[in-house]
């Protein structure tokens, strides 16, 4: 995910992604109307996510930067639980930002006597058909972009845009945030749906990509939040352990499994808290070989969504690994205490 930093506001980087400035290059050769119009777009969409993050800081929320997407802008921010009205406020900035930059250019508009063309003449300005007037060609475009970004992020209450996430805040100020999720989550696919069959019913290939898009990103979302809440439910510091079996490097692999055999464990550490071999590791092993010659190197794992800790497990074929809080080695965490976690939070909370 190669990307360019093309700004800094408030602290915020503001990134290009490369796939976007493709798009922007091919479009310039293609159709420069075209470019210009979506030019404005990002401008106009970087400062729409700009209000988000503005407001998301605000209310002590990190965000990290601006990811522009061919398909939209995307604000990088910590993974946290919000608070129902902290999402309220946010999700409404964005759309918020739109209607006003969009009063305030026909203000202008007024003021100078400048015209405001008709989303059809805008067709026939890019096939070229007709002349304009490019200061009016400017205005008009900041005023119906503003126009349809505020009204299709706030009017349609479909995760992940806008109007889905007010949406669930709203639910979530009368229960619990997990039901609020799952019922938001429902609304959204089910207009999503409808938006999908009616792409399919008008042959319209554009709002059909955008309604995949939009699905994928509605139950990515709705998982990924179901997932924060249940690690938020769950105490993770209970679940970290202090030590791990552990056996000194000098010790053949027949003292190791009779170790592993007496303390009713399939993982060992050796000589330090990195180092380990697991019961699989010396199946085929040399019974009197050095365990040390088995031994793998772990890599720490950090607190985060449960299903990447389980990733992390499965990936490096281990039991227990150490847990690093703020580049610290504070414990090991055991994959058998961290499914049995999440099978009885699942249980209560999902
Ligand atoms: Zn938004």
């Amino acid at each position: 995910m190669r990307s360019w930093k093309i700004a800094s506001i408030s602290g915020i980087d503001i990134e290009l992604h490369w796939t976007t400035l493709l798009f922007i290059i091919s479009l310039i050769i293609l159709s420069p109307i075209s470019a210009i119009v979506l030019t404005l777009l990002f401008i106009i969409i970087s400062l729409h996510e700009l209000s988000h993050s503005i407001v998301a800081k605000r209310r002590g929320i990190d965000v990290r930067r601006i990811v522009l997407l061919p398909i939209g802008g995307m604000a990088v921010m910590e993974e946290s639980n919000l608070k129902p009205e902290d999402e309220f406020y946010m999700a409404f900035a964005g759309p918020a930002f739109n209607f006003i930059f969009a009063g305030i250019v026909l203000l202008f508009v007024q003021l100078l006597g400048l015209p405001i063309y008709s989303m059809h003449t805008w067709d026939l300005m890019m096939n070229g058909k007709i002349n304009i007037e490019w200061l009016g060609f400017i205005v008009s475009n900041l005023f119906w972009l503003n126009w349809l970004l505020g009204a299709f992020n706030l009017f349609i209450p479909a995760i992940p845009m806008d109007g889905g996430r007010v949406l669930r805040a709203f639910l979530a100020m009368t229960m619990d945030y997990s039901k609020a999720t799952r019922i938001a989550g429902y609304v959204s696919k089910f207009l999503i749906a409808f938006m999908l069959m009616f792409s399919i019913f008008t042959f319209n290939i554009i709002l059909f990509l955008i309604a995949i898009f939009l699905w994928i990103g509605a139950s990515a979302e709705v998982e990924q939040a179901m997932n924060t809440h249940l690690v938020s439910m769950i105490n993770m510091k209970n679940l970290i352990k202090k030590r791990a079996p552990k056996i000194s490097q000098k010790i053949l692999v027949k003292k190791a499994l009779e170790t592993m055999l007496k303390k009713n464990t399939t993982q060992l550490f050796v000589g330090d808290n990195i180092h380990f071999v697991t019961v699989e590791d010396l199946v085929n092993a040399n019974k009197n070989d050095y365990v040390m010659n088995y031994a793998r190197i772990a890599r720490p794992i950090e607190i985060t969504r449960p299903d990447v800790m389980i990733n992390s497990f499965m990936a490096q074929n281990a039991e227990i690994l150490p847990v690093k809080i703020n580049d610290e080695i504070v414990g090991f965490i055991y994959l058998d205490d961290l499914t049995r976690a999440m099978k009885l939070a699942k249980m209560l909370y999902a």
